[in-house]
């Protein structure tokens, strides 16, 4: 066990070390150890949150997030909302235009997600081609409007690989707090249900959690 720890300490020191090079060659104003290990923190931190494709939050900053704002709000009655988003035919388009057409696709989604969300929203990537946004303090009906402006501007964006052009399009749930769960997990279902009845009734439309209502 001891000379696992060591190993582990050897491991981490030689990284440190090459951390610290790093940075006082590249940026060579910046020769302060305590500076450096900030900076290397920051950076790390930043890494072990973010998607490496999309540029969004990963799915392990997502647990963290919906948990914090589901305490946040629990501490004085508050609300807010998910939306799940899924990519359409996401293998079918892989399949016809290639991998490569299928990554740029989720980056440009990505990046609509980005501009077109409030500053307080957080968009995160779920996992393959599944992104979702947190709005904090928005009602349902509000979140929907949201959604479906961002749904609109993927379905008219034009998009270009290899000289081919084709589009995407995209189904989304949406699930609020209170209503729809108070747990987290619940939360994710009830969206996750959404999303199917989405798909389930042709694609390209947002589902709110409400199994009598259809909006698109
Ligand atoms: P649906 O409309 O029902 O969602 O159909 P779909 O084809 O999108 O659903 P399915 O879950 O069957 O396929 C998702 C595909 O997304 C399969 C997988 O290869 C692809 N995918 C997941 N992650 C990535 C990625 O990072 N890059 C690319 N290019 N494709 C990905
Ligand atoms: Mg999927
Ligand atoms: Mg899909």
């Amino acid at each position: 066990h001891k000379e696992k720890v060591e190993a582990k300490l050897g491991h981490t020191l030689s990284l440190m070390t090459a951390v610290c090079y790093y940075f006082s060659d590249v940026e060579k104003n910046i020769n302060t150890p305590a500076i450096i290990e900030l900076k290397m923190l920051e950076e790390t931190k930043k890494q072990s949150h973010s998607d490496g494709l999309t540029g969004l939050f990963n799915r392990r900053y997502f647990d963290d997030a919906l948990q914090g704002e589901m305490n946040r709000v629990q501490r004085y009655d508050g609300c807010f909302s998910v939306f799940f988003i899924d990519l359409d035919n996401f293998k079918k388009l892989n399949d016809t235009y290639g991998h490569q057409a299928g990554d740029l696709t989720l980056k440009v989604v990505a990046d609509i997600l980005q501009k077109m969300k409030r500053t307080e929203d957080t968009a995160c990537r779920y996992g393959g081609e599944e992104l979702v946004l947190i709005l904090p303090e928005t009602e349902k009906m509000n979140a929907l409007v949201i959604a479906e402006r961002i749904r609109k501007k993927v379905e008219e964006t034009g998009l270009e690989f290899e000289g081919k052009t084709f589009n995407v399009t995209l189904s989304g749930g949406i699930a609020s707090y209170p209503a729809d769960g108070k747990e987290a997990h619940e939360l994710v279902h009830a969206a996750d249900v959404a999303l199917y009845q989405a798909k389930e009734s042709g694609r390209n439309r947002i589902f709110i959690h409400d199994f009598e209502k259809r909006h698109y």
